[in-house]
């Protein structure tokens, strides 16, 4: 048969490795110069291709209809995919939160594996070949593909794998959508996840990156969220990886832009986790002791980040200059608090362009998840990104990416 992959990401080079591996003339068609241009960039371009946990814990991780993920999860597991690449020569390693990373730590490895098995296979790559439309007979059954060039190529079967709206300098920009959208499928409004957020408060605190805190995230008076790990000040509120983390929940509530207005989505920090309420204050009456004679700006050097200082000497409503030895129970009291609920107010997400990974996309109801053909279009199949799911951080979407593009490329 003649196959057509639309999109070099993993899920398409996936599908075309598989689908030629089963004997099928194969060619990929990728928009940029090159393929995998946003897999080279995963994982701070070290490529967190998947994460160690149980496969059967997978789902819980993929709050985006997870569930339709069943099926292509077992039939393409992490332990799977770990094996296949150690097989391409590419060694993994496993870190923090389960995390499965190459050994060489470059998602390059990644890519340039995934190259040699196009190769290998004889897969026709054309790169620079952005398709424009997906040909079909009256009896809704692939015929071809449309490129803007006007050149049409002929095929039986077509997979599309355009991946989702965000970073579109790797290429994926939502075009594949629009292909889906001409041949009748729905379009699951497109949303940024993964994605840094905006606050109210603009503190000077931009690049301050904090290792070990602890957030929660409020909605009123609930909470909705806690996590443990990196986070990031920008010059337009919050980022890194818990703040990532975080949106995929905050994406999740309802009435979500008004409650952003209303000012009531709270992310609240624990800037000393390891230290109860207590015994920071016995902390803090440490320092003060040492730099008893010493003004207020001048006693935080061994309990804070230099850039954070003036921001929570300001909160903290001491007077700065004041002698550490005339600071009040009362007044340390504050500081302790201030330090173990540091607040910031959620504005708004920042734009799809800057999210990791795009919530929405074609529906799930209108693809087979055995197969993943279309259940509009005979010989249309999807993989990855495009569809309608998206995971929490850690591997999960890289493995839903590889997972999506086996089970496509068997054409089933
Ligand atoms: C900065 C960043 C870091 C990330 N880190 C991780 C991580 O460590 N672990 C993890 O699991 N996930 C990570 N992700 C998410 C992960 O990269 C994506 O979920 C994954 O790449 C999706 O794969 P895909 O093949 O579906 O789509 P993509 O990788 O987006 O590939 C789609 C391809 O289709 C091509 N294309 C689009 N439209 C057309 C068209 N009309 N014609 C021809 N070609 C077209 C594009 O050029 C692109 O090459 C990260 C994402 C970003 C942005």
């Amino acid at each position: 048969m003649k196959v057509i992959v639309i999109g070099g990401g993993p899920a398409g080079m996936m599908a075309a490795i598989q689908s030629a591996k089963n004997g099928n003339d194969v060619t990929l068609l990728e928009r940029m110069r090159t393929p995998g241009r946003k897999l080279a960039i995963t994982g701070k371009g070290r490529g967190n291709l998947t994460n160690n946990i149980d496969i059967s814990d997978f789902i819980k991780n993929v709050p985006g209809n997870g569930k339709f993920l069943y099926s292509a999860f077992n039939q393409f597991t992490n332990r799977d995919l770990i094996s296949y690449f150690n097989s391409l020569g590419v060694e993994t390693k496993v870190e923090r939160g389960e995390r499965v990373f190459p050994v060489a730590d470059t998602a390059m490895s990644l890519v340039n594996a995934l190259k040699k098995e196009l190769s290998r296979y004889n897969v026709n790559i054309k790169t620079n070949s952005l398709v424009k439309d997906i040909l079909v007979n009256n009896s809704k059954s692939i015929v071809g593909v449309k490129l803007e060039s006007g050149e049409t190529i002929e095929c039986d079967r077509v997979i599309l794998a355009t991946g989702g709206k965000s970073y579109s300098m790797t290429g994926s920009d939502g075009t594949g959508y629009t292909l889906a959208q001409k041949l009748g499928h729905t379009i699951v409004e497109p949303r940024g996840s993964l994605v840094p957020l905006e606050t109210y408060e603009k503190y000077d605190l931009q690049g301050l990156s904090l290792k070990n805190v602890s957030i929660k995230v409020l909605d009123g008076s609930k909470e909705i969220y806690d996590d443990f790990g990196e986070m990031l000040f920008t010059h337009f509120g919050v980022s890194g990886p818990i703040i990532l983390s975080s949106s995929a929940h905050i994406l999740r509530i309802k009435n979500i832009e008004e409650k952003f207005k209303n000012k009531s989505i709270k992310i609240v920090i624990d800037l000393k986790p390891a230290l109860s309420f207590e015994k920071l204050s016995q902390r803090i009456q440490r320092d003060f002791e040492k730099f008893t004679k010493k003004q207020f700006k001048n006693s935080l050097v061994d309990l804070l980040p230099a850039k954070m200082i003036p921001v929570i000497i300001n909160l903290s409503k001491i007077d700065s200059s004041k002698q550490v030895d005339q600071i009040t129970k009362e007044e340390r009291e504050r500081l302790v608090k201030l330090l173990k609920e540091f607040e910031v107010t959620v504005k708004k997400f920042r734009p799809i362009e800057e999210a990791i990974v795009t919530a929405g996309g074609v529906s799930t109801k209108e693809i087979n998840p055995q197969t993943m053909e279309s259940k509009l279009i005979s010989g249309l199949y999807f993989a990855g990104e495009i569809i309608d799911v998206d995971a929490y951080t850690g591997g999960f979407n890289l493995q839903i990416a590889f997972s999506t593009g086996y089970v496509a490329g068997q054409l089933l």
